[in-house]
């Protein structure tokens, strides 16, 4: 994991928060390449969701809601974690942490932090959520709160969609968003942060069917997953059991992804029943039922949810495709007889390709410039005449880019380039006018 996380910085995926001044616990920022690829899978995700689907519409709702959202919605009493304080050095922890010796809140427990004994409270409950002020006055009546789920905003908008969309139950509402928790045992690097980004989509169903569109939800976000190219090994599924289970779920599958500290969940389905939009319609008082147009039957849909963390899977994909290879070969002499490489799948890569000119003379940087011109209408793609040309392809192989243009003094001659594919460093040679069609073949699915 440590490599991995070097090699974020280095590239410019990851960076930790305002890191001159010592960094922000477990937050953090996406650099250039970072957020190409988080955006990347942002936008497949919502192509898969909302563009290739006649069921879903898409919503981006407001991160501050009426804090009566999050009371109707059990976050106020149930979004908590237990926790204990340590009197002697202050810390704190949660009950279920391992490294607690004894019971907290009795003489025999050792503080995991000081090592001393009976100085653990007994545990108390520790909301979630973050809360700040609206308006000038810091008083009670003022507080509201970052959201901690995405999924709310769409419940109260559910009849606004229903009705300017005219889609019929079953339909669904899929919104990307930032979300806030106050996490106590944040870490493991964008595994656990404070602020994220969640995927969700709500799809509203007629009671009694809910338990066919679980499965069939499980199935397509499995689906998705692997075409992210994630390796199937690394992927399962982990039912939650009685003691797990959310305050709103009936049922709960996560898809977890064998991560170097252990296998972890990165996505959720779960099956909500109608407990959100029933609570917020006794709360706010408005009427919140489907009128079926075929059966004049009125009923609260239930709610089968998919709710993935685009930091997390980004975790994933970057976990997935981190590599560490021997190289033999013309490549071993040029740039060194072991490589570390991002094999992600060229679709999600932040960069399709680079492009270099072997020399910085006779003509080259003339074409490479005019290539890499060409081809930035179409890809994202970077220029670089640094250094021996097996360090650059090592810089690229290190930023996942899938492929190596390079221009050398065959290419001033017949208008041809070579193209290098990261994953079996094997060369093509390609006409530069065909190299659109050509990238654009490979980078497909
Ligand atoms: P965990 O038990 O790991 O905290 P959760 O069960 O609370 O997760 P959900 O409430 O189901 O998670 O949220 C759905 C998804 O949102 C998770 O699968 C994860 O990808 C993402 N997510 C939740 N909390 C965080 C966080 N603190 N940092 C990053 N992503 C998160």
């Amino acid at each position: 994991m440590d490599k991995l996380v070097s090699l974020a910085k280095r590239r410019g995926f990851v960076f930790q928060s305002s890191e001159i001044y010592g960094g922000l616990g477990s937050v953090w920022d996406y650099g250039p390449l970072g957020v190409e690829l988080k955006k990347n899978i942002k936008e497949r995700w919502w192509r898969s969701m909302v563009h290739e689907r006649h069921d879903i519409e898409g919503l981006d709702a407001a991160i501050l809601m009426h804090p009566k959202v999050w009371e109707a919605s059990g976050h106020v009493s149930g979004f908590t974690d237990p926790l204990v304080d340590c009197k002697q050095c202050k810390n704190r922890f949660r009950a279920d942490d391992p490294r607690i010796k004894g019971t907290p809140g009795q003489p025999d427990a050792q503080c995991p932090g000081c090592g001393s004994k009976g100085t653990l409270t007994a545990p108390r409950q520790f909301n979630l959520m973050f809360k700040t002020f609206m308006g000038p006055v810091e008083e009670q009546a003022a507080v509201i709160y970052l959201r901690p789920e995405t999924a709310q905003g769409i419940y109260v908008n559910y009849l606004n969609v229903l009705q300017s969309s005219r889609q019929k139950i079953p339909f669904g509402i899929a919104q990307i968003g930032k979300a806030f928790r106050n996490e106590i045992t944040p870490g493991n690097f964008i595994f656990r942060t404070r602020e994220f980004e969640q995927m969700e989509m709500q799809f509203f169903v007629k009671p009694g069917s809910e338990n066919e569109w679980f499965e069939n939800w499980r199935a397509e976000r499995m689906k998705w997953v692997e075409g992210l190219g994630i390796r199937r090994e690394k992927l399962r599924w982990h039912q939650h059991g009685k003691d797990e289970l959310a305050h709103y779920a009936k049922d709960a599958y996560d898809i977890q992804y064998e991560f170097p500290f252990g296998w972890q969940e990165f996505e959720g389905i779960h099956n909500r029943t109608d407990f959100d939009l029933s609570n917020h319609q006794k709360h706010a008082g408005k009427k919140l039922e489907y009128l079926d147009p075929k059966t004049n039957e009125r009923f609260i849909p239930y709610v089968v949810e998919t709710s993935a963390g685009a930091d997390r899977t980004t975790l994933v994909v970057l976990c997935d495709a981190y590599r560490e290879e021997e190289v033999k070969g013309d490549e071993a002499s040029e740039g060194g007889d072991t490589r570390v490489v991002l094999k992600l799948k060229p679709s999600l890569a932040p960069l399709k390709a680079a492009v270099f000119p072997l020399v910085n003379k006779d003509g080259m940087p003339e074409l490479a410039h005019k290539i890499h011109d060409d081809l930035r209408r179409y890809f994202n793609v970077f220029y670089d005449d640094g250094g021996s040309i097996g360090r650059r392809y090592r810089r690229q192989d290190e930023a996942g880019t899938p492929f190596g243009v390079t221009i050398d003094g065959q290419s001033t001659q017949d208008q041809t380039v070579t193209v290098r594919d990261r994953d079996t460093l094997k060369q093509d040679r390609v006409s530069a006018t065909k190299l659109v069609d050509y990238l654009t073949q490979k980078l497909a699915g």
